[in-house]
Order: structure tokens, then C-alpha cells, then sequence
């Protein structure tokens, strides 16, 4: 049963109390779970339950799991609440944040390299989920434009990818109704990099997913080698496949930490790169990107029109109305941070990042997946031979029990057996935080070496999708 409906189940009946303290008198201090009360309350008590409750979740700034930003300046808080009313459909009532929607995602489009940026086109989403649909729907309703043009059967459209790819690309292919063609990840081949893409496309293939930070380990995929082999397969067969960037964190941080990386509208072959605003992009959750590299990508047939100052407006989100206060947050962080600004972040993300796998590294159970040299994310195993009587898991327990989130998992499919940790280091995960850190990790590993009988099972988890 999923835990919400546990949760439900048992405490039905168990009514949400207010504390007397903060109810007036003769006031009701108790308030049903699962329906709506009969009247109202008074907004303090309102506030006071609703502020204490949430005070159960966790602390965002020891989450190590989460790549979403959890901190901003009290300048940006001031503006969210100025801008929290704001629609970002309504670009009628809105226009200036239209605009700045506008120039956010040339901004992206130039720091991705778009030959000319105001050629470019996008949109403000939701987040990368929202934005990797779009762009896999993109390159569905291209391939079915081309195929119905030459009477060619547009019935089963494929989509290929690392089977490390985010949830997303999954639920991508589920909703919209693609086949999912996965390269294995392999301890040869760790992430897509070319290898085994002839023997998975055919006619029928809309595109290639390269992903720029997989999640799991925070490597980035070479897309350049992806668009070298695919070229060659053009020269071999005739198709031509495009790709799209999932970009989700390393579209951040790439441009500002390895210049020389070229993995974005620099190669032909990327036709849409998305990212995450609410991640590296260091604004609150409920932000992503899509940018096409020019207008001719982004099938007509996908755009809606809204009006707009009496006119018309193109939209081709998939939701309506959203929040348009991420939009102007990423516009505050992009005039105050600048390029020089976000290279110091995100540069201060990887000193910590290379600081704590290298000592992590050192330690006798472990051994390093990644150093956190791509994106600001590293993964560890425990050695083959290093114990019978503790796992990751145990680990990541321990680490919970002293108030940081480090979650352990399996890695996907074929190399399922094989059990990681995984840290994010985000803005906010400073140096000194990271000293703590790193004494914890030490003194858990301390008291489960010094256990002389195996550890009792902890649950497994693998709530690492974020
Ligand atoms: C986080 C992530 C996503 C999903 O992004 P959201 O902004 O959470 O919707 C997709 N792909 C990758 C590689 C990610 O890291």
C-alpha cells in the first residue's frame, strides 16, 4: 500500500489539534484529518497548525538527496512575496513578466550557444519534467510530420536512451505513448557515450536523450561522441536522429565550470537542450527550461496562442496557469549573480564536492563511482570484501539518525546489484558543513565496524529520483 494511503488508514479518525494556547477561547482546538471542517477559525490558529505541522519535515539544508535549491537571499523572498499572485499564463494582466520570461530563456539560449539567440525559442516550465516532455514531444510530432508527408507509418515511434535516465523520460514515454529503448549502463560503458546506438535505431526513432548530470552519479554523457556516432550512422543509413539535451542540472553548471565541454547548440544534432531553474539555476522548486536551438524545431502544430496586449501570444506549456515568481526570481539570480557569480557558486559547489570524495575515497570500506568533477554530485560504494555485517543502507541510517539525508541505492538494471550512496553538494553545503559532515560519516562507520554481529535490515529504499 502507497504510505499516503497507509497514512490515511490509520489516523482517520485521529483529528489535527491545535494547541490551546493559540485558539481563543471556546474555539474548536480539534479539526477532522480528512474532511473540511465545518466552519472556519480564526487565520492565527489556521497559520499556527498548518506552520507546525510542516515544521515535521525534514531540515532542506542537511538533505544531501535533493538537487532542488532550498535557500535564496532575503531579497529574492521579498520578491516572491511581492510576485506570489502572479499567473504566468495571464500575459495580458502580466506583460512584464512575459517579457522577462522572454528574455530569461535567450539569456539560456545564448549561454548555450545558440548560433543566434533571438532565433531561438522557448518557455518557462514547471521543471525539467515538464520540459523533457515537451522537447520528446517535439521530436514526436516532427518524425510524425516527416513520416506522414513520405505515407510512412507514424504507429510505433521509438526513444533512446541510458538506462540511467531520470523518472521523467520514462513517464515521457508512458504518457505520450514512445518506446523506450534503454543502452544499458555498463561497467564499460558507465553512461551513454555511442556505443550500442546502431543496434537500437531505426526509422522509427524520433530522437536520443543525452542527459548532462545523470542522476545517479553525476557524470556527464559525451554528447559530442553521441553526435560523432550518430553522424556516422547518417553517413551509413541516411536517418537522421536528432537529440535533445537533458540538461536538468548539468546545463547549469557546465557552461560556467568546463567551458570546453561542447555538448550544447554547438553540435547541429541539438535541436532542444532543458533545465532545472529550481536546481542548479538556484531558485525555489517549481522551475524548469526548454529552449529549441531555432523556431523551425518546435513544430507549429504544438503551439497554442493566448492573448496577449490585445494580441496574440504563442504557449506551448503543458500546464495553464503557474506561479510567475520563479520566473522573476531567475531573472533577479541571473542580473545578481551574472556569469562571473554563478561560476563562483557553482565552482564553491565542486571545491566542496571534490573535497568530500576525496576524503570519502580514502576511507578503507569505500571506493568512488564519480568525484564530483562534472556536475557537483558524487557516488560511493562499499568495497566487495570490506564487511558481511553492514551495508549502505546501515549507513545512510546512521547518518540519518545524526540529521543528514544521504540516501543509499541501487544502481539501474544490469548493474542493479550493485548498492550506492550519493551526495548532492548544493549551494548553501559549505565547507564547514561539509567538516561536520565528514566527522559523522567517520563515526558511523566507527560504530558499525565495531558491531561483531551483522546489523538487523534496515528498509530499503530508492527515493533518489529527484
Ligand atoms: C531532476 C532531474 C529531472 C527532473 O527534473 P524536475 O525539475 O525535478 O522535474 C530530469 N532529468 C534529470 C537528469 C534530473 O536530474
Amino acid at each position: 500500500m502507497h504510505r499516503e494511503a497507509s497514512e490515511r488508514k490509520r489516523y482517520e479518525d485521529v483529528p489535527v489539534n491545535a494547541n490551546p494556547l493559540f485558539s481563543r477561547p471556546g474555539e474548536a482546538t480539534d479539526f477532522p484529518r480528512y474532511s473540511l471542517p465545518d466552519g472556519p477559525s480564526l487565520p492565527e490558529t489556521a497559520y499556527q497548525i498548518v506552520h507546525d505541522q510542516a515544521m515535521l519535515d525534514g531540515n532542506a539544508r542537511l538533505n544531501l538527496a535533493t538537487f532542488v535549491g532550498t535557500w535564496m537571499d532575503q531579497h529574492s523572498d521579498k520578491l516572491y512575496i511581492e510576485s506570489a499572485d502572479k499567473n504566468m499564463i495571464d500575459k495580458d494582466e502580466y506583460p512584464a513578466t512575459a517579457a522577462i520570461e522572454t528574455r530569461c530563456w535567450t539569456m539560456l539560449a545564448d549561454l548555450w550557444n545558440a548560433p543566434v539567440a533571438t532565433d531561438a525559442i522557448g518557455t518557462s516550465t514547471i521543471g525539467s519534467s515538464e520540459a523533457g516532455m515537451l522537447g520528446g514531444l517535439a521530436l514526436k510530432r516532427r518524425w510524425q510530420e516527416r513520416r506522414r508527408a513520405a505515407s510512412e507509418s507514424t504507429e510505433k515511434p521509438n526513444i533512446i536512451m541510458s538506462s540511467a535516465v531520470q523518472v521523467c523520460w520514462e513517464k515521457f514515454c508512458n504518457y505520450f505513448e514512445v518506446e523506450a529503448r534503454y543502452v544499458p549502463v555498463t561497467a564499460e560503458h558507465p553512461v551513454l557515450d555511442g556505443h550500442g546506438l546502431a543496434d537500437v535505431i531505426d526509422e522509427n526513432t524520433i530522437g536520443v536523450v543525452a542527459i548532462m548530470g545523470v542522476t545517479y552519479t553525476g557524470a556527464y554523457e559525451p554528447v559530442a561522441e553521441i553526435a560523432a556516432t550518430l553522424d556516422r550512422l547518417q553517413a551509413d543509413t541516411g536517418l537522421d536522429i536528432p537529440i535533445h539535451v537533458d540538461g536538468a542540472s548539468g546545463a547549469m553548471v557546465a557552461p560556467f565550470l568546463q567551458p570546453d565541454v561542447v555538448w550544447d547548440f554547438r553540435l547541429d544534432r541539438v535541436h532542444s537542450i532543458n533545465t532545472s531553474g529550481h536546481k542548479y539555476g538556484l531558485v525555489y522548486p517549481g522551475l524548469g527550461w526548454i529552449i529549441w536551438r531555432d523556431r523551425s524545431l518546435l513544430p507549429e502544430s504544438l503551439i497554442f496562442s493566448v492573448s496577449y496586449l490585445g494580441g496574440d501570444m504563442p504557449t506551448f506549456a503543458l500546464n495553464f496557469s503557474r506561479p510567475g515568481a520563479q520566473v522573476l526570481l531567475q531573472y533577479y539570480q541571473f542580473l545578481r549573480l551574472g556569469f562571473e557569480g554563478f561560476r563562483a557558486v557553482q565552482q564553491s559547489c565542486q571545491d566542496v564536492a571534490v573535497y568530500l570524495s576525496g576524503a570519502i575515497g580514502e576511507m578503507a570500506p569505500f571506493e568512488l563511482l564519480s568525484e564530483g568533477r562534472d556536475i557537483p554530485v558524487f557516488a560511493w560504494r562499499l568495497k566487495a570484501d570490506h564487511t558481511e555485517n553492514w551495508d549502505l543502507h546501515h549507513l545512510s541510517s546512521q547518518l540519518r539518525e545524526r540529521g543528514w539525508l544521504v540516501p543509499a541505492y541501487p544502481l539501474p538494471d544490469n548493474l542493479a546489484d550493485q548498492t550506492v550512496v550519493r551526495i548532492v553538494v548544493r549551494n548553501g553545503l559549505s565547507h564547514d558543513l561539509a567538516t561536520h559532515l565528514l566527522d559523522d560519516i567517520k563515526a558511523s562507520v566507527a560504530y558499525l565496524d565495531g558491531l561483531d554481529a551483522p546489523a538487523p535490515t534496515p528498509a530499503i529504499t530508492d527515493s533518489f529520483h529527484h
